[in-house]
């Protein structure tokens, strides 16, 4: 029997600020950060965990790590991995910690780091990679692991069942295809707001030169600055002579594209105000961003403003512009009612806003039914190395396809993970392989002494610096 002891927190921070890198309308100088948990046991077996923030309160999310984690000491471990929907169960129902949620805020995302640091080792437990953990369950064992509550009236426990058997049969396939071709992936990085036209332009060409066919830009601060940037990256996309030598245009009207607004090229543009409107102001400053073709705008308002969302669903439709929204959705009733309402073109989870794999795994259910693509939220830091495993598992598992789905990629700080996701030569995100690796999530530890808040190497440093200037 191996039993949870303890575990450890770190509290990271990485300067990002510095650079501008993940600048947009509403997050203006952002320190992408990692409330990092590791939990122990009695054995060699560990399992690590993180939540994501931009800075300030990374430590107030600590706190709250240390009081969701004190639940598991003690536990045996086998009995919280046979049951994992249970142990979410668990997690979640603290009777007095749950008055400073339930399912929301600081301390939902805490129980994210530490679902997910559980989750991380049982997949190394089994030695295997999170993804093929969760594919390799039976129907049953997949319902099992899930967060039901209150989503019944979306997805019963007996309908998800069905969709998973009538799935199972052709996963081999599609686990082989996905490992032959990589998992299809977007471009953030080039977008950003605080970037000049020329770093834009460069970082487009980039994009396009390595593989990507799906560009994302920031906007939302001034309508005739995004008109022009827009445009910049629209004149490189649909320019073939960017292409990679030896790739062809794809087919803007084909299956895979339809609907996206692709250019001649087959390139797609998304834009994302990250909450910067209310209502109609999304609606008209977007309709004024028509030009530039985007296939939908990302967060548009208010993150729990479901009506709000459907409103400017409904709004631009004419206009052949659609919804995503689901980075700040904190729990699976908020994708649940944007489903419902018809509210949204596409889902994007967050890994580690929803209180980890359980709860994720209850969101690719729901949006599977509702037949709405999944396209997982990543960047900051950790979270590209968690979404692949979340992605494949709703590729082979769940929805059975990604011909139209496409996974945040931002190539920043990947370096400080053991087990750094990766892209392929036609920018599509590369299967996780090791056997080791859990859910890729495990930090390297000069990393972790480096950049630890306040008193790593690298904060000390800047303080000294601060004084002396
Ligand atoms: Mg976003």
């Amino acid at each position: 029997m191996v039993k949870i002891t303890g575990y450890e927190t770190h509290d990271v921070r990485f300067p990002t600020s510095l650079s501008g890198d993940g600048t947009d309308a509403m997050n203006t100088d952002c320190d992408y950060s990692s409330a990092y948990v590791t939990l122990l046991t009695d054995s060699d077996l560990v399992g690590h965990g993180m939540t994501f923030t931009i800075g300030r309160g990374n430590d107030i999310v600590i706190m709250a790590i240390k009081a969701v984690s004190d639940r598991l000491v003690g536990k045996d471990t086998e009995e919280l991995f046979a049951d994992m929907g249970k142990t979410w169960d668990y997690m979640m129902a603290d009777p007095q910690l749950r008055w400073i949620g339930p399912e929301k805020g600081v301390i939902h995302i805490a129980s994210g780091a530490v679902n997910n640091a559980v989750w991380d080792m049982y997949a190394r437990s089994r030695q295997k990679p999170l993804w093929k953990l969760v594919v390799d369950f039976t129907p049953e064992e997949l319902v099992r692991s899930a967060a039901f509550r209150y989503i019944s009236d979306a997805i019963t426990k007996e309908e998800a069942l069905e969709m998973l058997k009538e799935k199972a049969a052709t996963k081999e396939e599609r686990e082989k295809k996905v490992r032959e071709l990589g998992y299809p992936a977007y471009v953030t990085s080039a977008g950003w707001l605080g970037y000049s036209d020329e770093k834009v332009a460069r970082l487009t060409k980039e994009a396009v030169a390595a593989g990507f066919n799906h560009f994302k830009m920031k906007v939302g601060a001034d309508q005739a600055n995004d008109l022009r940037r827009g445009k910049i990256i629209r004149s490189i996309i649909d320019d073939p002579q960017y292409l990679p030598a030896g790739a062809k245009p794809r087919d803007p009207s084909g299956e895979e594209l339809h609907g996206k607004n692709a250019g001649p090229t087959g390139a797609v543009l998304m834009i994302d105000a990250n909450q910067v409107w209310d209502v109609n102001q999304a609606i008209d400053y977007v309709k004024g961003l028509e030009d530039i073709k985007p296939w939908f705008i990302e967060e548009p308002t208010a993150p729990d403003d479901i009506l709000g969302h459907a409103a400017i669903r409904k709004a631009l439709k004419p206009h052949g512009i659609g919804v995503a929204t689901g980075e700040h959705a904190h729990n699976r009733m908020v994708f649940k009612q944007l489903l419902q309402a018809e509210a949204i073109d596409v889902v994007q989870i967050d890994s580690c806003r929803l209180a980890g794999v359980s709860e994720v795994l209850s969101v690719l259910l729901m949006a599977a039914k509702f037949g709405v693509p999944v396209c997982p939220h990543a960047g900051g830091v950790g979270l590209c190395e968690y979404v692949i495993h979340l992605s494949l598992i709703d590729y082979i598992a769940v929805s059975g396809t990604m011909d139209r789905n496409v996974l945040e990629f931002v190539d920043h700080l990947h370096e400080h993970f053991i087990y750094p996701c990766s892209i392929n030569s036609n920018g599509r995100y590369n299967v996780p392989t090791n056997p080791l690796e859990g859910y890729s999530i495990e930090m390297h530890k000069p990393s972790i002494a480096e950049y630890e808040w306040p008193h790593g190497s690298y904060w000390v440093e800047a303080e000294a610096k601060k004084r002396a200037a």
